[in-house]
């Protein structure tokens, strides 16, 4: 965890710039597994998620998806079944009526050294490169610690999910720097939209 403090994330809107929301995947969109989401038929949204995102398309954000995804560099499934398994959650948005702009995975297993895999924030620098902007600000939603101390390491907005460990993740932040937090992504695109639920 980094003890780190953000002042208020908020930013002003740049018309300029496509107004992105930062999601993790799994315990966000759709339900974990301790022994990994392996192919495209153990995907399973969470309740609420799909129409969450297609919500937040709606009210002109672009969603992108920024995910660990160990078991690729642990040999546990292959980059081409991660990509059937995006297949199938782009499938099931779209189904929903919203859309994933770009989806970013850190392959790597833990020990490989790489720059990517969250909390460092390689993953979200990739999202700020392809897309032209700072994501200074900008919402990232997650269910763990690691994807908090990435969203703070790049001054984004980080909020906090209480499905998948989001729970647990809660009593690990002093609340003194707690981030935000919002029982489900639905509630999330509740208060991004400025719908009162
Ligand atoms: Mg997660
Ligand atoms: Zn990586």
């Amino acid at each position: 965890m980094t003890p780190q403090q953000t002042q208020d994330g908020e930013t002003p809107v740049d018309d300029q710039h496509p107004s992105l929301v930062v999601l993790d995947r799994d315990g966000v969109i759709n339900a974990d597994s301790p022994d990994y989401i392996k192919s495209p038929a153990e995907w399973h949204a969470l309740p609420g998620s799909l129409d969450a995102i297609a919500r937040l398309c709606a009210s002109g954000f672009t969603v992108v998806v920024a995910t660990n995804q160990s078991g690729v560099g642990r040999g546990l499934f292959t980059e081409q079944t991660l990509a059937q398994i995006h297949d199938e959650m782009l499938r099931q948005v779209s189904e929903a009526g919203g859309h994933i702009a770009a989806v970013f995975v850190c392959p790597h297993a833990p020990d490989a050294g790489c720059d990517c895999r969250k909390p460092l924030p390689g993953l979200l620098r990739q999202i700020e490169q392809q897309f032209g902007t700072t994501l200074q600000g900008a919402p990232a939603v997650g269910d763990s610690a690691r994807d908090i101390d990435a969203a703070v390491a790049v001054t984004a907005r980080p909020i906090l999910v209480r499905t998948g460990n989001g729970r647990q993740t809660e009593q690990q932040f002093p609340e003194s720097l707690r981030p935000e937090v919002f029982d489900s992504l639905a509630d999330v695109a509740d208060a991004l939209t400025g719908r009162h639920s």
